[in-house]
């Protein structure tokens, strides 16, 4: 054996924390019961119109669902009904978030990768098939350049394989690097202001030390939150294969200090109905033990991946009707939550989804590892997790939001003023948020079209930006005032004002 293999194995060795798994369960037991879960799906088989209602109307308060009305809405088969959560859902996402859209851009910053997750691209057996890379910090630099220099953004998730080429301090550096870019635009200047995070699950020390950089939310999707699936997926001798180490990693976030953590289910691995109350489950469990739930909730279908047949052949394909109804329920259980959608999806499926309650979306997203820097148009296979669904532009994106009456918030503001974790769920429930999100997004937006929007947009962006505008002197008149003052500044070349 080679000495770089007799160390990766003694860094895998000591990854998982066993300690740091069982302090939270209960006699060795974790908080998803399989048997539970499908005993609640089947009880509340054929609802009640009037149970169907009632839930709505919860809902409609702003109040997170239990794990049974989420499986009565789940049962409900009726289409009349169905409409109704639709548009519940909708008004929902109205009362918690208004028209807003925060967009993103993900980062894939290397595809080492130890496990072998069997739906997955950069799995370990792709040895000699894909060309292996982790970017360097000057390279990374250069993406950061190029999304917050030349297409305009302001947030980025950075995606991390688990490697001990890649581990947490890699991870640290990585992120000091992208806040540290600073590129002049046409107007005034780029940073990219949030880095979230998405990378395998770690100790609470190591979570520690990405809190003190400053990382936006820690995403770990639990792929599928039924054991024995899990058990297939990823096997035994892997990092991966130890479900609790994964499930306990919000836990272990929420007590390293980061207050926003994002949940996420790989739909497609297993049945869509057990894993949407998994979902809330888990939900449930974060709320009752730190009286903060997720920051954010990703439901990313499987795409098709280089010599994968789970993900080229899926036993549990979610079909886009059942997709819509994934969406609206997760809005309604879990109402305060963001939701995010990726370009994984076709861009008319993504137009429903923020119709039905997702709030977050990336745009001009590339997955190839370094591809924001170079040029090239085709999407590569062996160079990426999966195959994309919709590769339009930022702009074409934020065209097209402005012309369906969104405004296109690239607001980071409440993390850096401390609104986040638990303080930001209540402002979220309470509807307070919404004010200084308003404001913000009005600000952030006008730096947009001012650095980057050409005429079309520009236009389109203004007609929104006037009515948030109106409607902040109506609403909000405290601080119009201060509105008008910052705005005017911005509109002069300042940047990063925000309330
Ligand atoms: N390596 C880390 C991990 O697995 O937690 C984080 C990065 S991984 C690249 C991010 C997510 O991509 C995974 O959590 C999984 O849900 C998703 N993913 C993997 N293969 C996929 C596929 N074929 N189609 C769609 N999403 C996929
Ligand atoms: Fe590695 Fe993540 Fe892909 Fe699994 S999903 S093989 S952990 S990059």
């Amino acid at each position: 054996m080679k000495s770089a293999d007799i160390d990766t194995k003694r860094w895998i060795g000591d990854r998982i924390k066993h300690e740091q798994i069982n302090k939270y369960t209960e006699g060795g037991k974790d908080f998803i019961d399989d048997n539970k879960i499908f005993g609640i799906l089947e009880e509340n088989f054929n609802p009640d119109p009037v149970r169907v209602r009632d839930i709505i109307k919860k809902s409609l308060e702003i109040k997170t669902l239990s794990a049974e009305e989420t499986a009565v809405l789940i049962n409900v088969g009726d289409r009349k009904l169905l409409e109704e959560m639709a548009e519940a859902a909708a008004e929902v996402k109205k009362k918690v978030y208004d028209n807003r859209i925060v967009t993103f851009a993900p980062l894939y910053t290397g595809n080492y990768c130890v496990n072998n997750c069997l739906y997955c691209g950069f799995k370990s057996d792709n040895k000699g098939l894909i060309g292996r890379k982790a970017l360097s910090m000057d390279e990374i630099r250069s993406e950061a350049e190029i999304l917050a220099g030349k297409i305009g953004h302001k947030r980025l998730i950075a995606v991390y394989g688990e490697h001990p080429l890649t581990d947490t301090e890699y991870i640290a550096r990585s992120i000091r690097n992208i806040y540290d870019v600073k590129v002049k635009t046409r107007n005034g200047f780029g940073q990219i202001r949030r880095v979230n995070v998405n990378a395998a699950p770690m100790s609470i020390e190591d979570l520690r030390v990405l809190h003190e950089v400053g990382i936006g939310t820690y995403q770990v999707f639990q792929e599928t939150y039924h054991h024995s699936t899990y058990a297939r997926m990823h096997p035994s001798d892997t990092l991966k294969g130890n479900y609790k180490w994964r499930l306990y990693s919000m836990h272990r976030a929420l007590e390293a200090g980061v207050d926003d953590v994002g949940l996420g289910v790989l739909f497609g691995l297993f049945d869509w109905k057990f894993e949407v109350i998994g979902l809330v489950c888990h939900a449930a469990e974060l709320e009752k033990k730190f009286g903060v739930g997720p920051h954010t909730i990703s439901f990313p279908r499987i795409e098709p991946a280089l010599n994968s047949d789970v993900s080229n052949n899926p036993e549990f394909e979610v079909s886009d009707d059942d997709f819509k109804k994934i969406i609206t329920i997760i809005r309604l259980a879990v109402p305060y939550t963001g939701m995010i959608i990726t370009a994984r999806e076709k861009a008319d499926m993504r137009r429903d989804a923020l119709r039905l309650g997702v709030t977050q979306t990336d745009a001009s997203t590339r997955i190839g590892i370094g591809a924001y820097s170079e040029t090239y148009d085709k999407q590569q296979e062996e160079r990426q997790q999966f195959i994309l669904g919709d590769t339009r532009s930022l702009e074409e994106v934020i065209k097209e939001f402005s012309d369906m009456g969104y405004i296109t918030s690239f607001c980071t503001a409440g993390y850096r003023c401390g609104r986040t974790g638990e303080c930001i769920m209540e402002l979220l429930r309470s509807g307070q948020e919404g004010r200084f999100c308003k404001l913000n997004a009005i600000l952030t937006f006008r730096e947009w079209l001012d650095d980057f929007a050409g005429i079309d947009t520009l236009l389109a962006g203004e007609k929104v930006i006037e009515k948030e505008i109106r409607e902040v002197k109506e609403q909000n008149p405290a601080f119009y005032p201060k509105l008008v003052e910052y705005y005017g500044r911005i509109k002069k070349g300042e940047r990063d004002l925000y309330f």
